[in-house]
């Protein structure tokens, strides 16, 4: 089987802050039924090589960056889990990246941990593992295709992941010698960004190849508006970067076997009406007569959340309903409560995070809105797929590669998932809304609708299809160059 050592800083279930983790657990498990064998590289934070029971010493540093280092083999959740334990770097009190604010040795930190993998990439580790493919997950891991060439490897190949361009692995200059990069390397064709390290650019412009979790989120990062600078380093690598949509868990996310709703699936919806049923009563939305929308998110302008408090007013005035999950911006969360209170029986509003009552509002909902003003790739849409909860989403990034919206086209060909809008203003999402109010009044083109998203293909499985593919192309082409 053909090896694959993904880099990374988070992997569920060991430790999340966000879909980073989530990307890096799911992927082992479906990777291995395409023939690769995938080993993750993430620091020994506290607790982590206990829970993964990881103790074989498998690499030792004498010196990484400051101190002493050892890899610990040991397995989790069928995630072969290589342990970076480094104490000086990562046996800290608090989260993975501050306490609660940044570390300052935070480039260091994880300097060091793509440093390790590629030594392993160079040397194999003592069990006789060795990679034919690198792939590292964000800024944190960025440095690791720069060290590989930096220590003359030629035959493992690299993959850079981007799953959130806002953070970039900035660091002063002065730090180049504690992290080992000599100065040459110091160039605005390599890792220099406007006068600062950037170990996300040192890693785009390394790579073998450059992917992001959806292809139209890949093409918006050439792009100003999304690039958050880095679009010229993305633009030039146009030829070797591609979207890769993220899957989601096919068994947390289930209505069939879902512990916190009545079951029901895409053969029978009547168990959905149930749920709808408590989901008005536990939000007290008793004045509705149109459809229910729900939102599960943080309360951010990235997500597009004033657009809600802004346009929602008509929404409702039509007979529609809200019932709104989230936390995040103040100034949202306090729109928010005046717009429920100005609404009482047609917008509930919980501010906080709550699992069990997500599962339910996607139980129970009958539309899920997600008018992010950009999205990566976007899970919530994916949810409400799965559900039978149309999905009504802003036409960016992975939320325009998920859903097909309910067009003339597509409505005739029998192919619509949920409804699209742009421009992504007010405007464009309450004249999306009224298509949503005209269409919930026909009661059996809703039906097909709502099965239609339920039968998508939401796993993992294409996916992990399409690394595998990446990866088989890569080491291919390092094949026939050498
Ligand atoms: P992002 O990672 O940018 O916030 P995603 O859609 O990729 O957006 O992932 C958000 C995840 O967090 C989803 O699983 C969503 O259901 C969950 N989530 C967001 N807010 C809440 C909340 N208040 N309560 C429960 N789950 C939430």
């Amino acid at each position: 089987m053909k090896k694959v050592l993904s880099v990374t800083s988070e992997c569920v279930p060991l430790i999340k802050t966000g879909g980073l983790a989530d990307v890096a657990g799911a992927l082992p498990g479906s990777l291995e039924a395409q023939g690769w064998h995938m080993r993750t590289l993430l620091p020994a934070y506290p607790g982590v090589a206990d829970k993964a029971g990881a103790a074989e010493v498998v690499f030792a540093f004498d010196d990484l960056m400051g101190g002493r280092a050892r890899v610990l083999a040991g397995s989790e959740a069928g995630i072969d889990v290589l342990a970076l334990d480094a104490p000086h770097l990562f046996d800290r009190a608090g989260g993975p990246y501050g306490n609660p604010t940044d570390f300052p040795d935070n480039p260091v930190r994880f300097a060091a941990l793509s440093f390790a993998a590629a030594q392993i990439a160079a040397e194999g580790l003592s069990d006789n593992w060795r990679p034919d493919v690198l792939h590292a997950h964000d800024w944190q891991a960025g440095l690791a295709p720069t060290y590989l060439r930096l220590n003359g490897v030629t035959d493992v190949a690299s993959v850079m992941t981007v799953h959130n361009i806002a953070f970039q692995g900035l660091a002063p200059a002065a730090m180049l010698g504690t992290m080992a990069l000599p100065l040459s390397e110091f160039t605005s064709d390599k890792l220099e960004y406007w006068g600062q390290i950037s170990t996300l650019k040192a890693g785009l412009v390394d790579a073998g190849a450059v992917t992001t979790v959806s292809p139209t989120y890949a093409g918006e990062l050439m792009r100003g508006e999304f690039g958050m600078g880095l679009e010229g380093v993305m633009a030039a690598r146009a030829g070797d970067l591609s979207g890769i949509l993220n899957g989601i868990d096919m068994d947390v996310w289930n209505p069939a076997t879902d512990a916190q709703i009545t079951a029901y699936s895409a053969t029978s919806l009547k168990g959905k009406a149930t749920n709808r049923k408590a989901l008005v009563s536990e939000f007290g939305l008793s004045r509705i007569t149109g459809p229910l929308a729900i939102v599960v998110s943080r309360l951010t302008s990235q997500k597009g959340m004033d657009l809600i408090a802004a346009t929602a007013h008509q929404f409702v005035e039509a007979g529609g309903g809200l019932a709104i999950l989230g936390s995040g911006d103040p100034v949202i969360e306090d729109q928010m409560r005046i717009l429920a209170r100005n609404n009482p029986g047609k917008v509930g509003l919980r501010i906080g995070y709550d699992e069990a009552l997500s599962h339910r509002m996607f139980g129970g909902g009958d539309v899920v809105l997600v008018p992010s003003r950009f999205e990566p790739c976007g899970l919530t849409q994916l949810y409400g797929l799965r559900y039978g909860t149309v999905p009504v989403v802003a036409a960016t990034g992975g939320l325009a590669d998920s859903v097909i919206d309910h067009n003339i086209m597509a409505q005739t060909a029998g192919v619509s998932t949920g409804f699209q809008f742009h421009p992504i203003d007010e405007m464009g999402l309450s004249q999306c809304l009224r298509r949503v109010i005209a269409q919930f009044s026909d009661k059996s083109g809703w039906t097909r609708l709502q099965k239609r998203g339920m039968k998508q293909a939401l796993g993992w499985e294409a996916s992990s299809a399409a690394y595998a593919a990446l990866y088989e192309k890569l080491t291919d082409e390092r094949r026939s160059s050498t």
